[in-house]
């Protein structure tokens, strides 16, 4: 059976910044979840962020520019956590690899999970164009991310057995 790497805050686990979780509701992801699909991570915590913690966001780019040393991952108390994000993100790619993962549903926004957008770094509540650092690393060694709005995409990508 094909595995599904999932954000953990997805699932309910209390793992983001603001001490909370979101859970998403959704069929498909009920059905996943009972049938034993999904491999549950959060890179941020896994790569040794406490929560709470201050939010973060990535400054001069997004998480590809990360992995190319031209921006870099600081929280809205200035500190440097680049290093916790790109453990987060080597670790998400170790589980791919041992689980033979070829698909994650990611959370949307974020400056680890986002797929689409990410906030600007300027903590002005903004988004822009661009992904989050463990999806650069996932989507650079051929992993096919979603967000959690593309879970009908996702499923039909599933079924294809691609
Ligand atoms: Fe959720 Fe990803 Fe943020 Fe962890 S890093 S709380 S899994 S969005």
């Amino acid at each position: 059976m094909e595995k599904i790497l999932i954000s953990a805050c997805l699932l309910g686990d209390i793992v983001r910044y603001d001490g909370r979780q979101k859970k998403m509701d959704h069929v498909l992801l009920q059905c996943w979840e009972a049938q034993g699909r999904f491999v549950r991570f959060c890179p941020e915590t896994a790569g040794g962020l406490k929560t709470p913690r201050p939010p973060g966001e990535i400054v001069n780019g997004d998480g590809k520019d990360v992995l190319a040393h031209r921006a870099w991952v600081r929280t809205s108390t200035g500190e440097d956590v680049t290093p916790q994000f790109i453990r987060g993100a080597a670790m998400a790619l170790d589980l791919v690899k041992t689980h033979a993962i070829k698909m994650a549903i990611l959370k949307a926004n974020s400056p680890s999970c986002g797929s689409d957008f990410i906030y600007d770094g300027t903590f002005e509540n903004r988004l822009t164009a661009g992904m989050g650092v463990t999806t650069a690393v996932l989507r650079k060694n051929g992993i096919l991310v979603f967000s959690e709005y593309e879970i009908e995409a996702a499923s039909f990508l599933l079924k294809s057995n691609f």
